[in-house]
């Protein structure tokens, strides 16, 4: 189609679309039903066989079928139909696990999908790009991704980086007007913008042309994304763990085997030996139930608003030492209020709450009338000029759309009787040179109705005074000399040092003639009108949050665009700091040698007037000092951070697509809490895993020596490989599943942060399951050798009493594993989910022996009720026995 030579009419009749009100909701649902929606591909989840199919490539399973074809030749048909069984059931429950956290995964990037704004019924309106059907009018700055192919109706300074569709990595500019002649390349089509990709630069509005499979894109085939699996670092060690596991078990099975047929054994005692011995040996349950563990704990990010993109950022956040986070929005409350108004020596106090356009003016104490006072109503004039904000009323509420800073502005202006309809007829705006946080200051050159031209720029207060050689004062153009230099810089001291954003606004007088491609040029030898002063007060639950995390052992750093002063006054409010040492601004920081900058990393607490450029620098330093570190963001400018960063954080409102494309966790409120609650949550996922990585290996390492010590002493085997399984899958699984769900001991985060090399073991975890494996393992023995004495022409009852004795001596010792001090720290009945657990496997065990038919599978035999006095008895030794040093040791 050729929307690119068309006139902007044409484009809107041919598309039957209003450039000015956009679609209607009930013709951008037709057209959806009519061509679906606006996406590359269906994401296909792999294929069910697939899914099924890969839970039996597993070495582990392997060893079980080998163990089935063993127990079928030596004739124990049912042994090996039951070890079958088993594992076809653990197959189907792996699938099951496995689609649903492939599911959530996909809702997972459903969260976190791209949005765009979209005029609808008249109104901009921020939808799923999905959503978009062609006819669409679409807006959009830098930093956001075009969501379809669309002509462009209007471009400011938009430049746009086009590399996945031309391969140009440089930014290409673009603009509105109608392209004549041949057909042009894509690269060439100025007036264009293509789907996926990125504007770096200005701003744009355009009409959609095209969607989903038709649009440029999605004639590259390659172009489309592969979903990402990803494993985390503890899963990938945990995979190691398992292949060393399953070796130890292979070399000691083989040993065994051979000392035992040297030793005259019966070969079908020792086969059945090593087999039993590999199946103790190997923790079956544990890699599903790590799976399961942290995508529930992804699930409970999501309700605390914390997005994980990176199942990875789940581990890290346990182990982050400093947040690096910027103040406005997220330390703040980014409801901006105009409070002061200051010109030419003469200050105003204004009055009013939120956005809501209502307030009066005050010199002193007396009220004025803002329409006459020159100076004053030039500043509001000025500022309302240089402004893009739109004030609209939501139900009782005023909220801003676009940059709240202008919205202040805007509404100190509405509040002197100014309106933009009304400066729209004797102001014309001719050119803009937009917002960035580098330069910190915009500009718009403007003509009047006598056709004057000027330039008014608004930003900095300290920026716009090194720019400025004159000043109003008085309300006439002066010399900006020192004195009036002096009095200005007081100024700003003062409403800074109350924690206000201070913006300054200055004009300057243009010829007829003068023509400008940059900034640079207009943006000096200005007229310094004034400075209006505005409040942003913190988010309540800020102070709380960063006193927590340094209880934790996590410092918090502010990042911050703003004046020294204004983020002085707000880090002292949160209990930062106040010292000025621990402030660091972007002119001294460009100063610094990186050894320097090393130094200063470890004692700043706020970096004030910096542009995003110096975030990468900060997180470089910081990391130089070996620290892991989590950074917010927002902007375009802000990715490479976000991506350098340990935990790079991404804004859910405010934040543009790359900030999100680059970051591992988005923050769907934007509050700085949400991420304090992520880093609890991080720590509370890895000490649940750890809680249950010990559970389920102390079963094994107690299997492995009842199983040895057995053979050792001449007994027979006390336990048969079925049996094993029974206990490594069904009546550990559930406990050690309910482990995951445990809440977080109560001083987690009153440790310091983990080390990042931590092994799974540290911290004494390692030792905890040898001497917890070793007494279960011992304890099932001696009820062993118990029973078989009493009834030494019955096995099946002693190995009854043995398999009875490890079921129960693990669901008590499962309680321990809930502390890293003790049993007795704890609760029991803290967490209702292994209550469950515990009964529900107390009943299978039962089901198992006292069931007729199960007695034939399992081999066993119901007990006399006076036995189960023994089996309990022994049974809480291997943790009570331990509890008790942790008593004698704590009332020392
Ligand atoms: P953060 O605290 O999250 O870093 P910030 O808003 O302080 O955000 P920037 O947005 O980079 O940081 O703003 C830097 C400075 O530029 C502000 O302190 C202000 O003086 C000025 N400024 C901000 N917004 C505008 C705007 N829309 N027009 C002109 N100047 C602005």
């Amino acid at each position: 189609m050729n929307f690119h030579e068309l006139r902007q009419e044409e484009v809107e009749t041919k598309l039957r679309t209003s450039i000015r009100r956009g679609l209607t909701t009930e013709e951008a649902e037709r057209r959806r039903e009519e061509h679906g929606r606006n996406e590359l591909t269906e994401e296909k989840l792999p294929s069910a066989w697939l899914v099924f199919i890969r839970q039996f490539k597993d070495f582990m399973v392997l060893v079980l079928i080998a163990a089935t074809v063993i127990s079928a030749v030596m004739g124990e048909y049912i042994d090996s139909a039951a070890i079958f069984a088993i594992i076809v059931i653990n197959g189907v429950l792996g699938f099951l696990q496995e689609r649903r956290a492939e599911k959530s995964l996909q809702a997972l990037k459903q969260l976190s999908a791209p949005q765009s704004l979209v005029l609808r019924d008249g109104e901009w309106k921020k939808i799923q790009s999905s959503d978009i059907v062609a006819g669409d009018i679409l807006k959009f700055t830098a930093g956001d991704r075009i969501g379809a192919d669309i002509r462009l109706l209007e471009a400011v300074n938009l430049e746009i980086e086009e590399s996945a569709m031309t391969g140009e990595s440089v930014p290409v500019e673009k603009h509105a007007a109608p392209l004549r002649g041949e057909t042009p390349a894509l690269a060439d089509m100025k007036n264009m913008a293509f789907m996926g990709t990125l504007a770096t630069r200005g701003s744009g509005i355009g009409v959609v042309t095209a969607i989903g499979m038709k649009t440029a894109m999605g004639n590259i085939a390659s172009m489309l994304q592969e979903a990402q699996r990803s494993e985390t670092p503890l899963q990938r060690r945990l995979e190691q763990l398992g292949k060393i596991l399953i070796g130890v078990a292979l070399l000691l099975t083989v040993l065994v085997v051979f000392v035992g047929i040297i030793q005259g054994h019966e070969l079908y005692t020792m086969l059945l030996t090593g087999v039993s011995l590999a199946v103790a040996a190997i923790p079956e349950g544990l890699p599903a139930i790590v799976t399961v563990a942290l995508s529930l704990g992804v699930q409970r990010m999501i309700k605390q608003k914390a997005i994980v993109r990176q199942l990875s950022a789940v581990e890290t956040l346990g182990c982050t030492t400093v947040i690096c986070s910027d103040k406005t929005g997220t330390m703040t409350q980014n409801q901006m209020t105009v409070t002061d108004a200051w010109s030419g020596g003469r200050h105003w106090s204004i009055s009013g709450k939120g956005y809501e356009p209502k307030g009066k003016f005050f010199e002193e104490t007396k009220e004025i009338t803002p329409s006459a006072e020159k100076s004053l109503y030039q500043l509001l004039t000025f500022g309302l000029l240089c402004n893009h904000a739109e004030l609209k009323r939501k139900e009782k509420e005023f909220v801003i759309q676009g940059d709240p800073t202008e919205g202040a502005l805007l509404t100190a202006a509405l509040k002197a009787g100014l309106s933009r309809e009304q400066l729209s007829e004797t102001f014309t705006i001719e050119q803009e040179f937009p917002f960035d946080s580098k330069r910190k200051m915009m500009t718009v050159i403007v003509r009047d109705a006598q056709g004057q031209r000027f330039a008014v720029t608004k930003g900095a207060p300290d920026v716009l005074l090194g720019r400025s050689d004159y000043v109003l004062w008085d309300a006439k153009r002066q010399l900006f000399s020192k004195p009036y230099r002096k009095q200005t810089e007081e100024m700003l001291e003062t409403l800074a040092g109350r924690a206000l954003r201070v913006i300054a606004v200055a004009y300057k007088p243009l010829r007829a003639t003068d023509q400008f491609h940059d900034a640079e040029n207009v943006e000096t030898g200005m007229t310094f009108i004034g400075m209006e002063g505005m409040i942003d007060p913190p988010r309540p639950e800020v102070k709380e949050a960063i006193a927590d995390c340094r209880r934790a052992g996590i410092r918090t750093i502010m990042i911050t665009g703003d004046h020294k002063e204004t983020a002085a006054a707000i880090a002292g409010d949160l209990g930062l700091s106040k010292k000025k040492s621990d402030i660091v601004d972007g002119q001294s920081l460009s100063r610094m040698t990186d050894q320097e900058m090393e130094e200063a990393a470890e004692r700043t607490a706020v970096y004030a007037r910096v542009s995003p450029e110096d975030k990468l620098k900060i997180v470089k330093a910081l990391q130089k000092k070996g620290h892991i570190v989590a950074m917010t963001g927002d902007g375009v400018n802000d990715a490479p951070a976000i991506k350098a960063a340990d935990i790079g954080i991404a804004m859910g409102i405010t934040g543009t697509d790359v900030a999100k494309e680059a970051s591992s966790l988005v923050l769907a409120n934007d509050h700085f809490a949400t991420i304090k609650a992520a880093v609890e949550e991080g720590r509370n996922i890895y000490e649940n895993i750890r809680k249950f990585i010990r559970y389920l290996l102390t079963s094994n390492v107690g299997e492995i020596l009842v199983m040895l010590f057995a053979m050792i002493m001449g007994l027979p085997l006390p336990l048969v490989p079925i049996q094993i399984l029974w206990v490594n899958l069904v009546t550990d699984g559930l406990p050690a599943l309910a482990l995951g769900l445990d809440k977080a001991e109560e001083d987690v985060m009153k440790r310091p942060p983990r080390h990042p090399k931590e092994g799974v073991f540290a911290r004494g975890l390692g030792w905890k399951i040898v001497s917890r494996g070793f007494l279960v393992g011992a304890a099932t023995l001696i009820a062993f050798i118990i029973a078989y004495q009493q009834h030494p022409n019955n096995l099946v009852y002693a190995q009854t009493v043995a398999f009875a004795t490890l079921v129960v001596a693990q669901l008590i010792h499962v309680f321990d594993c809930r502390s890293e001090k003790s049993v007795l720290a704890r609760n029991p009945f803290g967490n209702m989910y292994l209550i469950a657990a515990v009964i529900s496997s107390f009943l299978l065990m039962i089901a198992v022996i006292y069931i007729t038919p199960l007695q034939t599978i399992f081999h066993t035999t119901a007990l006399d009720p006076r036995e189960w006095l023994l089996i309990f008895g022994i049974g809480a030794i291997p943790t009570f026995l331990l509890a008790g040093s942790f008593y004698a040791r704590k009332r020392r």
